[in-house]
């Protein structure tokens, strides 16, 4: 069975003819500014076929979840989560290691292309049958239902919205969503070293060892444009906003988490000191 079938085999709502083939060979396309695309809306054109497809061949599941370790498990544990929205699903990975654990979890995308492959993934891995839901963020409570303990938002999603207003809405959306004392994490990339270091001091990041690295390929106070490159050569590009780790922070506070806890993650560096990304643990009451 190929990803669309499967995808249109689920229950979710997806509209099957979003996962049709033509949608899920699409390229990435930034036009002749890419510096100047510094948009919300144009994630969906970012993460398309080729680059997902890619994506998922050379992170090894398996090495992900020994480098991640128990942490997300053991904060949700330890604040006696059971139901967990995943807004980031991207090709699932942390919404069926959370179905292993035993957590109830609605996984969310605002991309097509990434829920088909996130719910061939979970048949794949486990055969799980992922709840998946089609919605974009900023119109999360229109589109998915209920209330949760948790809500993740992980792989350093939230860099995606490139305006305050939508940053706000966002996390005033992810709040209403969450039952009284209910928990939201996000991570993020570390950018103040990014920023702060200058972009003549740009350091290159390594994933599933040596097989893909992203470098920042253009950097501003508005944006970070990163390349990633594969063994074969090819090129696939990500633009997104730069957040400052203490900014992220007062947002979240803004709205209304009453204790936000921010952690440094020393993985997927190369001896460098600084942590590459931060999780920011929010609690609503
Ligand atoms: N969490 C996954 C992981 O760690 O592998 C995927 C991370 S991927 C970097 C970011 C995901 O966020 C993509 O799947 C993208 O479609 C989704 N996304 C970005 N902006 C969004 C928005 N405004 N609404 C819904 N999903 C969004």
């Amino acid at each position: 069975k190929s990803v669309d079938d499967l995808a249109r085999g689920n229950q979710s709502g997806t509209a099957a003819e979003d996962v049709a083939d033509p949608v899920h060979r699409e390229q990435q396309a930034f036009g002749d500014n890419p510096t100047e695309v510094r948009d919300t809306d144009h994630y969906t054109h970012e993460y398309v076929g080729g680059f997902v497809d890619k994506w998922d061949d050379l992170i090894d599941w398996k090495k992900r979840y020994e480098s991640e370790g128990q942490f997300f498990v053991d904060q949700l544990k330890a604040r006696g989560v059971q139901s967990v929205l995943d807004v980031a699903t991207g090709t699932g990975f942390h919404s069926v290691r959370l179905l292993e654990e035993g957590f109830e979890t609605v996984s969310a995308d605002g991309s097509p292309q990434m829920l088909a492959q996130a719910f061939s993934n979970g048949l794949a891995y486990g055969g799980h049958i992922l709840r998946v839901v089609h919605a974009d963020w900023r119109w999360l409570n229109r589109d998915v239902h209920g209330e949760y303990d948790a809500i993740i938002c992980l792989g350093n999603s939230f860099t995606h919205l490139f305006s305050e207003r939508d940053r706000r809405k966002t996390l005033a959306e992810f709040y209403a969503m969450l039952k009284h004392d209910g928990v939201l994490i996000i991570d993020q990339r570390n950018y103040d070293s990014i920023l702060d270091d200058g972009f003549s001091s740009k350091h290159t990041y390594y994933y599933a060892g040596e097989d893909v690295s992203a470098e920042p390929d253009y950097l501003d106070d508005g944006l970070a444009r990163f390349k990633y490159t594969f063994p074969d050569k090819s090129e696939y590009f990500l633009n997104m906003y730069p957040l400052r780790k203490n900014y992220t922070r007062r947002l979240m506070r803004e709205v209304g988490f009453q204790r936000i806890d921010t952690y440094g993650d020393f993985q997927e560096t190369h001896g460098d000191t600084e942590p590459d990304f931060f999780i920011h643990i929010a609690e609503k009451s």
